[in-house]
Order: C-alpha cells, then structure tokens, then sequence
C-alpha cells in the first residue's frame, strides 16, 4: 500500500458496475480513500451490484452514495460531503446494441449525465476527470491496422458509440474552458469475474455451461480486442497517478486494450475448451450497430502510462470461467 494516495480522495462513478466496482478495491488496495455513486440502474439485477460492492463496503476507506448522474443536487452534495480531488466517471448505459432500441436513454445518460458531472466538479473546483470511453467510437473501420488514438473517431455506428465520443468532447471543452484535467480512456472489451451478463463472454459461458447452442451473429470471422479487467483497472489506476503528477492541466485520449485481436470462432474455441465442452453454434446475421472489429494499438499507453497488459486471453477465460462455476457451485 501506498500511504502517500491515504489523504487523497477519489470519486468513481459507477461503482457499483463490473468495472467500477474492481477499480473502487484497486484504489483502496493502493492507498486512497474512495467513494462510489451509482443509481443501480435496471439494466441488469440490483442483487449482482450490491454483490459486487460487497467487498469495497466494509472497508473504512470508502463511502458510498446512491444516486443519479443526471441530478445535479445529489451531485453537489456529494461532491460538498465527499471533496473528491478526482473523479473516474464509468456511470453509463453501456453496450451498443440496446442503444439502438433506447437511445434518448443513452443520451440522456451519457451525455446529459456527463454534463451535470462536469458541472459538479466546476461548481466544486474538482481538477482531475477520468473518462470511461469505448473502442466503439472508433466506428466501423474495415481495414486491417491497429486502432490510434489519433484518429479522426467521427463516424459513429450506434448511438451507444456517439454518447461516449460526444463524452470525450465534452470533456475536451471543460480541460480547454476550465482547466479540468481530462484523460478518456478508450477501453477495448473487458472481461472477467463479474462481467455484466449482456456481454458475449458471460453470456456465452451460461449457454455452455448449460449445454445449449449459442449465437455467434455473422460468421465468427469478426475480430475483437478482449481486455482482462485487472489489466483494465491497471491502467485506469496509472492514469490517475500520471494526472495527479501532471504539472498543468493536461488532456489525452489513450486505448486501453490488450493489443492483439482474436476472432469470435477462436474465443469459443477457448471457452469451450476451458469449462470441457464442445460447443453448438448458431450463426445468424451480423447485427446492426456492432463494428466489424477492435484492435488497439497501445503504444501510446505504454509510453505515457507503462501500461502492460498482464493476461493473455487463454489464462483470463480460464480465470473467468473458475469465477463462473463458484459462483454456480454456491447456488
Ligand atoms: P456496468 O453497467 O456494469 O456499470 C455501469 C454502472 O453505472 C452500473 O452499475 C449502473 O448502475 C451505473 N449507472 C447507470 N446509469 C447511471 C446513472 N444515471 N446514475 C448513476 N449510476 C448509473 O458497465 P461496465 O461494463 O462496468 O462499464 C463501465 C464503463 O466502461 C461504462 O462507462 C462503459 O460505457 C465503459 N465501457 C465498458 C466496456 C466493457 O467491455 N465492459 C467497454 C468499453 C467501455
């Protein structure tokens, strides 16, 4: 533990998520004192979240708020009890193909919410933001490089997509206007114990598990950038050390993936052949809004932050799939 990051207190919004939640332990295992906000939003069962925070909720470093990005009084509240010197915002409706069946929801979300966050954090004089962006602005690219930062990133396929660029502009304006610090982490599909259920990887080890087929939507040729959330929240934690070390206010936009792609095919293979099964494959037309495939280039991650990713993705399904079946053993 780093007793230097004791005094120092952090806000992570979306707490209570899959990725919220394994960051909130990660900083409090190094040393800062947290608090966490969500709403438990019903996109998926308040029961897995409040499971999720189990851990991070007896701990004395940490406090917690439920409440909603979009209300503004809650927020200043919070803000006025907590005094947070940074926050990691990871609120958001998350996955792209509901978006396309709620998107003023989305937007509402992740747009308005990110909005009333950069607000509060004006209002209170709170310098250093953390966004949780997505590989999913990057669009359709169809060619056969790595993903850069420095690409253009205008040319969104869902709304899910053009919430989290507009996200990343908007905190572009407050670093510019205001002088709020501003990393946007692009994340590249996470995985592992506590994975929301919507997701390929959890969804797909159920069905598996369970000996029913599952749906691989186009020919499984499709491929993805799978990140292990410990090497996710890793990054995340050295972007905070690297802002909080910054001399002036700084604005950077950096991928977090594991930089190597695998197709939908490969994955099953592997996760079939970690839970012990042959898998059954359904395989129906690719779905409107999903890219065609996720690569990260992550050098610039490995430069500014020493990022490294540590789990190759054989031994982060074998990880998963152990957490998957104690879980299942207990029910
Ligand atoms: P998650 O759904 O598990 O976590 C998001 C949390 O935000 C949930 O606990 C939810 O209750 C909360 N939330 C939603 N609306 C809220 C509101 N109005 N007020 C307060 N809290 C609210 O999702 P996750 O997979 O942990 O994703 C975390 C972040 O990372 C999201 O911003 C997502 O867009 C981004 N991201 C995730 C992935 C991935 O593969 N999981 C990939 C790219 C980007």
């Amino acid at each position: 533990m780093n007793n230097d990051r004791r005094n120092k207190c952090v806000l992570v919004t979306g707490a209570a998520g899959f990725i919220g939640s394994h960051l909130v332990e990660r900083l409090l295992d190094d040393g800062y004192t947290v608090w966490g906000m969500d709403n438990f939003d019903p996109f998926y069962a308040r029961s897995i979240k409040e499971s999720n925070l189990e851990k991070a909720r007896s701990h004395p470093r940490f406090g917690f708020a439920e409440g909603d990005l979009r209300d503004s009084g809650f927020l200043d509240g919070l803000f006025d009890e907590a005094g947070p010197e940074a926050v990691i915002h990871l609120a958001a409706r998350a996955g792209v193909r509901p978006s396309l069946l709620q998107p003023q929801e989305y937007y509402d979300v992740n747009v308005m919410g990110t909005v009333r966050l950069l607000e509060a954090m004006k209002g209170s004089g709170t310098g250093l933001m953390i966004f949780g962006s997505s590989s999913s602005v990057y669009g359709a690219r169809s060619d056969q490089r790595p993903f850069k930062e420095d690409e253009a990133a205008d040319r969104p396929v869902s709304p899910y997509a053009a919430t989290k660029r507009a996200g990343e502009l908007l905190c572009h304006a407050y670093y510019h206007l205001y002088g709020i610090s501003c990393y946007c982490l692009r994340f590249f599909t996470v995985y592992g114990p506590r994975q929301r259920p919507d997701l390929a990887i959890h969804k797909f080890t159920s069905l598996l598990a369970t000996g029913q087929a599952i749906t691989v939507y186009g020919d499984g040729a499709t491929p993805r950038d799978y990140t292990y959330v410990d090497d996710t929240v890793d990054g995340v934690a050295r972007t905070l050390r690297r802002i909080e070390d910054e001399a002036g206010a700084a604005f950077d936009i950096v991928n977090l993936g594991a930089g190597r792609s695998v197709s939908v095919n490969e994955l099953v293979d592997l996760l079939a052949g970690a839970i012990g099964v042959e898998p059954k494959i359904e395989h129906l037309p690719p779905q409107p809004g999903d890219v065609p495939r996720t690569w990260a280039d992550i050098d610039r991650a490995r430069d500014l932050l020493g990022f490294d990713p540590k789990f190759p993705i054989e031994k982060g399904l074998e990880l998963f799939v152990a957490w998957y079946n104690e879980q299942h053993a207990e029910t």
